[in-house]
This record gives C-alpha cells, structure tokens and sequence, in this order.
C-alpha cells in the first residue's frame, strides 16, 4: 500500500472566506502516484472546515447569512469562549461546516459527483493555516 501527505497552507485577507482547493487537491492525488484507494482532508485547526458543496457565490453567500444567524461574531462578549480571544464564533461555525472530507480514489481521480467541489472554509483568518491531505491506496 503507498501512503502520501502533504500539507497545504493558507493566510486569507479577511477573517471569513471560502476556497475551493480541489485543483490543489488533484495536483497532490497526481504526485502520489495512487490509482484507487482514499484521500482525507482536514484543517489542522479549530477554526477553520474542509467540506464539500457546490461552487457557486450566491451558495456561498447563503452559507454566510446561515453561519451569521447561527453564530453571529457580534457582539464578541456574548461568548464565554471570549474571555482572551475573539473567536468563539469561529469554532462554532467550524463545528457546523464539519472538520473534514474523505473521497474516494478511483482510477487515479477524485470520484467526486458532478457538482461536487472541495473547499476550505476559514472562519478566523489573517493568518496561516495548514490543510492536511493524506492519501493511501495503491
Ligand atoms: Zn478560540
């Protein structure tokens, strides 16, 4: 059985975005050479998701409002969590958009549905974080 890892990282602009790695994704599954078998992805923090949906903006700003009504990051002191950090929200916005994704290898490609896409989600940003990408198979 081969085993790959490798970790992504990255620093977005602003405290709240999401990224559709799956380009990056591919380009790790080419490296390492496997043909069938599973990949997983995951954050390596607890602030930030790697899940899996549609890449269209109108979603994303629906995922937005939903994870605003939920979570909201204001008012910061309505969180117990905020007694040293600003982040509270975060890892709550995090838990609902999960921590990871596990696709299956087939034939050398991600054997994703027709509209399914890879992304992070990063909830606290401005500053670097890694993705882990763990693949093993043959
Ligand atoms: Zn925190």
């Amino acid at each position: 059985m081969k085993s790959y890892r490798k970790e992504l990282t990255f620093n977005t602009r602003s405290r709240r975005a999401f990224i559709n790695i799956t380009p990056q994704i591919e380009d790790c599954l080419y490296d390492s050479g496997i043909r069938e078998g599973l990949l997983l992805c995951n954050p390596m923090h607890i602030t930030a998701s790697v899940f899996i949906n549609d890449d269209e903006a109108g979603l994303h700003r629906d995922f937005e409002v939903f994870l605003e009504k939920l979570a909201p990051e204001l008012p910061y002191e309505q969180y117990d969590h905020n007694g040293y950090e600003d982040n509270a929200d975060a890892h709550l916005k995090r838990t609902i958009m999960g921590r990871e994704v596990v696709v299956a290898v087939t034939n050398g490609r991600l054997d994703l549905g027709t509209w399914e896409q890879i992304f992070y989600g990063e909830f606290d940003g401005m500053r670097p974080k890694r993705v882990l990408i763990k693949i093993i198979g043959e």
